[in-house]
């Protein structure tokens, strides 16, 4: 079974939930490394999802996934803001008109996404970014495409989890904790900590 503009909605209002337990986590990740606002950050943007959502849900899920983008990059300043709205962009893009998305459109829409978090902010594997949650995510829902939506995405989350905890080990080469270089190593990358937890809400809503 594929996934409807309606169980798009319900994802991103679980996404929502979830950052904003999560917020403080998210803001103290960021105090260590950077400027200690991605869970603010992420939290209003996703707070403006919701009531957008309230004020009507569209017709596709392509057309949710733009509500999400424009909402975030209207709402959301600094690097994560028009980097996440550029992933809801390109994977809407990808998405077409259907009504139902199914798991092989899903995972389409995931390499579309990291495509695109990667021309905006030009990280690259290994760079201590959410790029390394999209990498490793992208490939485990590769992996699991011959499955269902919720298979896929219960994958990318696995490997979003285990990109992010990878960051600990890597000098920063990108965004503000670029400033610190080495002294940054020892820190989860507050982005792809987010990346997971957002994955990983995605997965928890499709079941
Ligand atoms: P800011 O750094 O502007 O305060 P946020 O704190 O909301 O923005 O987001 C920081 C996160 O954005 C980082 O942890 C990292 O994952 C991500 N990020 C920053 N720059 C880039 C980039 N060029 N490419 C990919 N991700 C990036
Ligand atoms: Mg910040
Ligand atoms: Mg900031």
């Amino acid at each position: 079974m594929g996934c409807s503009a309606e169980g798009f909605a319900a994802a991103l209002r679980s996404a929502a939930e979830v950052i904003a337990e999560h917020r403080a986590e998210l803001v103290d990740l960021d105090r260590a490394i950077g400027d200690a606002d991605h869970g603010e950050n992420l939290n209003r943007g996703f707070a403006a999802i919701v009531a957008a959502l309230d004020a009507g849900v569209p017709q596709t899920p392509a057309a949710v996934a733009k509500l999400a983008a424009t909402t975030l990059i209207s709402k959301v300043g600094g690097a994560a803001g028009p980097l996440y709205g550029t992933a809801f962009l390109r994977a809407s893009a990808k998405l077409g008109d259907a009504a139902e998305v199914d798991a092989g459109q899903l995972v389409e829409a995931l390499r579309a996404a990291l495509e695109g978090v990667q021309a905006r902010g030009k990280a690259v594997g290994g760079d201590a970014t959410m790029v390394d949650a999209l990498i490793p995510a992208l490939s485990a829902a590769e992996g699991a495409a011959g499955g269902s939506v919720a298979e896929v995405l219960t994958a990318a989350a696995g490997g979003a989890d285990r990109g992010a905890e990878s960051t600990v080990d890597l000098v920063p080469r990108k965004g503000r904790a670029s400033y610190l270089g080495e002294r940054a190593v020892g820190h989860l990358d507050p982005g792809a900590r987010s990346t997971a937890l957002l994955l990983r809400a995605f997965a928890e809503a499709a079941r």
